[in-house]
């Protein structure tokens, strides 16, 4: 029963509603969105059709030929040159690194291929057709996924909810139809492809902990599931391996290297040498927004300019 002292009727909506807000508040402290995909993704998730017919796969480039080509990129902010007259190439099946002291403007020139930044000048080139100038989803949409350089992931929803957010954007529906369960054997597929994804990077045990209960290394592995889910040509990563601990950093290494082996192409951006140099291909660095050294990590790493920008850059 309700106190007396609430008299009349008219109360209980009050009571009735301050109880809902706190209920709400205790359980979506990190705001109604999470909630909101929770609710639209549940009924199935614990039961993927894992035999659910597999999602058409992209056609994928030749191993060698030019896969994403930066010409002249430049990006300044305000007075500040971030980016200045960059050019590198990125060729099909090789994990090419860019490398540089905090600051050299490295998830500048990241954001500028995702299209999460316009650029000022130069042009930005994948598999033949210019991306510059487009949105990040339509860049998305032509092949190419990323992570970010802080972990984004909605913390309370599970691995593999995480991970079907980026299956998604291969739905022929559309994300929000397919939240809205408006197309169920489209989802069934969906999630049955970010199952295999979360496989491939060794988490399915984890696949229905939620994300945030995760030490940081697996999320990591989640981010890349989520993006490898979108069946990319071209995976671009921001220092996926900071903040790691030398077991997460090795497993991490593994994944990429293990990638490699099935021809995907990879973007890695990344301050920590040691991490970069038994693994890339080919290296390119930067300090100041401009290129420093190119080439084979062994001769790059012994270039006096780049242990000189290393010992000299802000740590
Ligand atoms: P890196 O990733 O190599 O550490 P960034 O690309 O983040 O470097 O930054 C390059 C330079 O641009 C830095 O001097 C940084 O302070 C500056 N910068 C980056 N983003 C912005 C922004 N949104 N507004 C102003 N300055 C920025
Ligand atoms: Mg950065």
């Amino acid at each position: 029963m309700v106190p007396s002292g609430l008299g009349a009727s008219g109360n209980y909506e009050i009571v009735v509603f301050g109880v809902l807000m706190m209920l709400l508040l205790h359980r979506a402290s990190s705001g109604l969105a999470p909630v909101l995909a929770r609710w639209a993704i549940r009924p199935h998730r614990r039961h993927i059709a894992l035999e659910a017919p597999a999602l058409a796969r992209r056609s994928q480039p030749a191993a060698g030929a030019p896969l994403l080509e930066v010409r002249n990129a430049a990006k300044r902010f305000g007075g500040l040159v971030a980016v200045h007259e960059l050019s590198f190439e990125i060729r099909a099946g090789e994990i090419l690194g860019l490398i540089g002291p905090n600051g050299a403007g490295k998830s500048t020139m990241f954001n500028l291929i995702t299209g999460v930044l316009p650029a000022d000048g130069g042009e930005i080139v994948f598999q033949g057709e210019r991306i510059d100038g487009l949105v990040p989803s339509a860049i998305a949409r032509r092949g190419i996924a990323r992570t970010f350089q802080h972990v984004n992931l909605v913390g309370t929803m599970s691995v593999l909810e995480n991970v079907a957010l980026g299956a998604h954007l291969r739905g022929r529906r559309g994300t929000l139809r397919a939240m809205l369960r408006a197309e169920r054997a489209e989802e069934a597929q969906l999630l049955a492809e970010a199952a295999r994804q979360v496989e491939r990077v060794g988490l399915t045990a984890q696949l229905h902990d939620a994300a945030g209960s995760l030490p940081l290394g697996q999320q990591r592995l989640v981010e890349i599931a989520r993006a490898l889910s979108a069946d990319p040509t071209l995976l671009l990563l921001d220092e996926p391996a900071a903040g790691l601990r030398y077991a997460e950093k090795q497993a991490l290494a593994a994944l990429l290297r293990r990638l490699r082996g099935e021809a995907m192409s990879i973007l890695l951006v990344e301050h920590d040498m040691e991490f970069v140099m038994g693994l890339v291909d080919r290296l390119v660095v930067m300090d100041f927004g401009e290129k420093l050294a190119e080439g084979l990590p062994a001769a790059v790493q012994a270039n006096p300019a780049v242990m000189e920008a290393y010992l000299g850059g802000v740590e």
